[in-house]
C-alpha cells in the first residue's frame, strides 16, 4: 500500500466530472487500498478519486460498521432531508455548517471487480457517501452551503476531537 498525495481546491481536477471506470483490471485494488490507507492517515471518513488527482468515478467510506469501496456511484433513491456539519480533506482547516443531505439513499455502482453493488445507507453514513458522489461530480460542499457564514474555520479545539467527530471527508 502507499500513501497517495490529497490534492486542494486550487487543484482544478477536483472540479471536474470524473470519468466513468470501464475495464476492471487488478491494479484496481491496489488502487481501493491506497486510498484507505490515504483516508486513515489523514483522519478522513471518505475519499474520492479525484481527491488523489484520479479522475475516475470510485470512491472508498469507513465509517461505524460501514467500509466500502464503490466505483461507478449512482443515488437510486433518496428519502428525506437533514442538516449538519461537513469538512474536507481537500478543503482543509474549514468547515460548512447546516449543510442539507438527504437522510437515506440507495446507491448502486460495481465493487473493485466490476460486480454490480446495491448500499443502503442513512444517516451520517449518508452524508459521507452523497458528500464523496459530489466530489466525482467536481462538487464540494462549499457549493451547498445556504449561507456565507455557514463556512468557518475550525479550531485547535475540534482539530484535537477530530477522531471523534469525524467530518472530515
Ligand atoms: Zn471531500
Amino acid at each position: 500500500m502507499a500513501i497517495r498525495k490529497i490534492i486542494t481546491t486550487e487543484n482544478p481536477i477536483l472540479r471536474q466530472k470524473a470519468k466513468k471506470v470501464h475495464r476492471f483490471d487488478p491494479s484496481l485494488q491496489k488502487l481501493v487500498d491506497d486510498m484507505f490507507e490515504t483516508m486513515h492517515i489523514a483522519g478522513g471518513v471518505g475519499l474520492a478519486g479525484p481527491q488523489i488527482a484520479q479522475s475516475i468515478r470510485v470512491f472508498v467510506a469507513e465509517y461505524e460498521d460501514h467500509k466500502i469501496a464503490v466505483f461507478n456511484p449512482e443515488i437510486v433513491k433518496a428519502e428525506g432531508e437533514e442538516v449538519g456539519p461537513e469538512g474536507c480533506l481537500s478543503i482543509p482547516g474549514y468547515v460548512g455548517e447546516n449543510i442539507r443531505r438527504a437522510a437515506k439513499v440507495l446507491i448502486k455502482g460495481q465493487d473493485v471487480r466490476g460486480k454490480p453493488i446495491r448500499v443502503p445507507a442513512e444517516g451520517w453514513f449518508a452524508r459521507i457517501v452523497q458528500h464523496e458522489i459530489d466530489h466525482l461530480d467536481g462538487v464540494l460542499f462549499i457549493d451547498r452551503l445556504d449561507r456565507p457564514e455557514d463556512l468557518r474555520e475550525v479550531t485547535d479545539e475540534e482539530i484535537a476531537e477530530e477522531e471523534e467527530t469525524a467530518i472530515i471527508e
